[in-house]
């Protein structure tokens, strides 16, 4: 029922001319793809380009971060409606980089997640836990801190304009996964709070996606759990083959 959907964050990757090329390479290697929703985070210097060749495809374009305000004196900010004005539907909040290294709390996160409902676009919210806080027992008090705290205010319809991402930070980047079963342990729990937040229909409609080291070897194992519902890619993003291959995962 929930139709699954492939984000890939190219993170601080790439110029706009690579960018490009590998948008375009994704253009042309997915354009029939009907059953899975794809999704691409180029850098915001590539965004305009990279929108323009993702136009009339089923591959859209999401930022990366985003500042809450609309417009106004904020320094070296971007706003959603900028980033709608370049042809981004989506927009990547909370990523754990932008907790760890920038200082994001959970109030944040969330002021960002509702100014992108507000206009109308898809928040893509992620959550995730450390490794000391899995190893110390405080895996689902996180979670649940984390996605209260992003949530907060925002309505039964508003969800429908938002996708959450668990990533555990001991699985970004360093080639260490989560099994599929730890991972579904989580996404059922998440789906557990948005059920008790927002009732059933909403929580069986939201889209969970899991993070941390996805690539073609592994995505089958993962979208077979019955929580989770794509996932969102770092790494393997980057080369379009490995994309394309974790796109067509059946
Ligand atoms: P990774 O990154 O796939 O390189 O682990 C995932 C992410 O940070 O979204």
């Amino acid at each position: 029922m929930r139709k699954p959907l492939i984000a890939g964050n190219w993170k601080l990757h790439n110029t706009v001319e690579q960018s490009c090329q590998l948008a375009q390479a994704l253009v042309n290697d997915l354009s029939d793809v009907t059953e899975t929703e794809i999704v691409i985070a180029p850098v915001f210097t590539a965004l305009s380009e990279v929108g323009k060749i993702c136009t009339e495809s089923p591959v859209q374009l999401a930022a990366q971060n985003c500042h809450c305000m609309d417009d106004g004196a904020y320094t070296g900010e971007v706003s959603v409606p900028l980033l709608a004005d370049v042809g981004c539907s989506h927009i990547i909040v909370g990523h754990s980089e932008r907790r760890q290294y920038f200082g994001e709390t959970d109030h944040f996160v969330n002021v960002k997640a509702r100014a992108i409902l507000k206009h109308g676009l898809t928040a893509i919210i992620c959550v995730g836990e450390t490794l000391e806080q899995r190893e110390s027992g405080e895996l689902f008090e996180v979670i649940a801190a984390q996605i209260r705290g992003a949530l907060e205010e925002i309505t039964a319809e508003q969800m429908a304009q938002v996708v959450l991402a668990y990533e555990p930070v001991w699985a970004i980047g360093t080639g260490k996964t989560a099994t599929s079963e730890e991972a579904e342990e989580v996404h059922a729990y998440i789906r557990g709070l948005l059920h008790g937040s927002f009732g059933t229909d909403i929580a069986s409609q939201c889209r969970i996606l899991y993070g941390g080291s996805v690539k073609p070897g592994n995505i089958s194992e993962l979208m077979a759990e019955e929580d989770i519902d794509g996932a969102l890619v770092g790494g393997a993003s980057l080369k379009a083959e490995d994309f394309s291959a974790i796109v067509r995962f059946k």
